[in-house]
C-alpha cells in the first residue's frame, strides 16, 4: 500500500516520461544509424558500395549513370559509408523519412568523358 501511495504521489509531481511525437521529438544520440545518403555530385559510380553491401540493395550503372538503392531492403549497417573513396556516402543521424517509393530511389547523375567517346577506330 505504502508502495503505491509512493508512485502516485510521484506520478502525479513528475512531468510525464514520453514525449507528445510529433510535435516533440528526441534529438538522435550522437553516433545514431539514420539512414544513408548519397552526394551525388561526389560520386564517381565507381560500384565499391555496391560491391561490399551484405543486401545488395544498391545498384551503379556507370553506363546509364545512375546510382540506385532500395531503403526498404537496407539494414543500416554503414559498410557503404565506410568503403566510399570519395565520402560522398554518408550516414544521416535522423530516420529516413517516409516515402512513396517502397523499393527503389534512383539518383541520376551525368556521365562525364565516357571512354572512347570521341576515339576514331584506329587513331
Ligand atoms: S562507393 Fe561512393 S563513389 Fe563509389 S559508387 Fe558508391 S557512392 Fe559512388
Ligand atoms: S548501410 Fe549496409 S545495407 Fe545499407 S546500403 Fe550500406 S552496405 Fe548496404
Amino acid at each position: 500500500m505504502l508502495d503505491m501511495l509512493k508512485n502516485v504521489v510521484s506520478n502525479l509531481t513528475h512531468k510525464p516520461v514520453t514525449r507528445k511525437y510529433p510535435f516533440e521529438k528526441r534529438e538522435p544520440f550522437e553516433k545514431a544509424r539514420g539512414h544513408i545518403k548519397n552526394d551525388i555530385d561526389k560520386c564517381i559510380l565507381c560500384g565499391i558500395c555496391q560491391r561490399v553491401c551484405p543486401s545488395n540493395c544498391i545498384q551503379v550503372n556507370r553506363k546509364e549513370g545512375t546510382w540506385a538503392f532500395q531503403p526498404f531492403e537496407c539494414i543500416i549497417c554503414g559498410v557503404c559509408v565506410e568503403s566510399c573513396p570519395t565520402k560522398s556516402l554518408t550516414m544521416a543521424k535522423e530516420y529516413r523519412p517516409i516515402s512513396n517509393e517502397k523499393y527503389e530511389i534512383v539518383q541520376k547523375k551525368e556521365v562525364q568523358n565516357p571512354p572512347n567517346k570521341d576515339k576514331k577506330e584506329g587513331a
